[in-house]
This record gives C-alpha cells, structure tokens and sequence, in this order.
C-alpha cells in the first residue's frame, strides 16, 4: 500500500487537492471531517458526539477518531492505498496510525504540508463559509479557536514525520493546478 497525508491548516486546500490526487495515483481519499459531516447529517449517535466539538472548533475525541479511521481503511482491503486528509491531528493519532499500519505490513509513505498563512486562511474559510453550509466555517472565532488548535496540537505532526524523513512542505499558495503540479513533483519521485 501507499500511504499519503495531505497536510496542512484548516482552509490550506487539503480536499481540493485530495480530489485530484486520488485521479492521478488511484488511491482512495479518506477525509475525517467529511466522514464526520457524513455521520452528523445522519444524526448517528458518533455524529452527534462529533457535533459537539465541531461546532466549537474543538478535535473530535481521539478514540472516537482513530476507531472510525480503522474502521474505513478495514472496509477497504482492495485499496491500492489512501490519501489521508485531516488526519493525523496530534501525536497519539499518528502513533496511533503508525502502529495501525505497521500491523498490516505497511506504512506511512510521505506527510506533505500545504503552507498557508494565516490572514490567508481566514479569508478562505469566511468565503467558503457563504456557500458551503459548515457552520464551523461563518464565525471568526470557531475558525481562530480551529487554527490556534492547529498550531497547538497539530503542526507537530509535521515534526513527527519528519524526524522519520518523510515530511515536505508544498507553497499552498497559487491557483489550484500550480499548486497540484507541486504536489506531483513531490509525490512521483517517492512512488
Ligand atoms: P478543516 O480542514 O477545514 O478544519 P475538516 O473537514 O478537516 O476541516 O474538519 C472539520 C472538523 O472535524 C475539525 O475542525 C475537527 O473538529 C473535526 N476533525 C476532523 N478530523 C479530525 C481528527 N483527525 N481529529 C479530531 N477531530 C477531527
């Protein structure tokens, strides 16, 4: 298998470019909020337990994440391998993660990073808020508590794997094919 996370803040364009990652190396895009948006929009009693959090800006439980995280990769043993967007989130996912894989004989290929500052994100997030119905995306404070969240707990995992040689960082700044084009010129030397 191949396994790819597409790194990054909040608003940095992860699920853009997932889409188009998975065109070009047929992998399969797992994407935990999406996953939780799925679960809310459903009501279920994870979905409900996801809102609670979502709608402050909060991380989801990390038993709760990590067990829904298996769970989709298990659904999936016919997968070539899976491009993870929006998860590992903090350190215990992504030992959590590493231990996962490593039972399946397999691992975490690459960790790339979509840089974007802040001012940036907000911007995209306030915008992306009038048109997609997330409310965690039409209020400043849910998004500022989302990117401090970011900086406190989830840029670390760029250092996690990165002291495994397998971090890099790709300018998310741009239009979306120069920006896909980056990430190629990553990923196919590593593939
Ligand atoms: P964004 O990248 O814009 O923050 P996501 O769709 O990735 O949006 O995530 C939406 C929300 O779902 C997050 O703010 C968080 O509350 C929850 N979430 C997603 N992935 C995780 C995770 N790996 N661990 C904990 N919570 C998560």
């Amino acid at each position: 298998m191949v396994n790819i996370i597409l790194f990054g803040p909040p608003g940095s364009g992860k699920g853009t470019q997932a889409t188009r990652l998975v065109e070009k190396y047929g992998l399969m895009h797992i994407s935990t909020g999406d996953l939780f948006r799925y679960e809310m929009g459903n009501d279920t009693p994870l979905g409900l337990k996801a809102k609670e959090y979502i709608s402050k800006g909060e991380l989801v439980p990390d038993e709760v994440t990590i067990g829904m995280l298996e769970n989709k990769v298990n659904m999936h043993p016919e997968a070539k391998g899976f491009i993870l967007d929006g998860f590992p989130r903090n350190i215990v996912q992504s030992e959590a993660l590493d231990r996962f894989l490593s039972a399946k004989s397999s691992q975490v290929n690459a960790l790339i990073a979509l840089e974007v500052d802040e001012e940036e994100i907000v911007k995209r997030l306030l915008h992306r808020g009038k048109t997609s119905g997330r409310k965690d995306d039409s209020d400043e404070g849910i998004i500022r508590n989302r990117i401090s969240v970011y900086k406190e707990e989830t840029a670390v995992v760029f250092d996690y794997y990165s002291k495994q040689d397998k971090a890099y960082q790709v300018s998310g700044i741009g239009s979306i094919d120069d920006i896909t084009n980056r990430l190629f010129n990553q990923i196919d030397p590593l593939l």
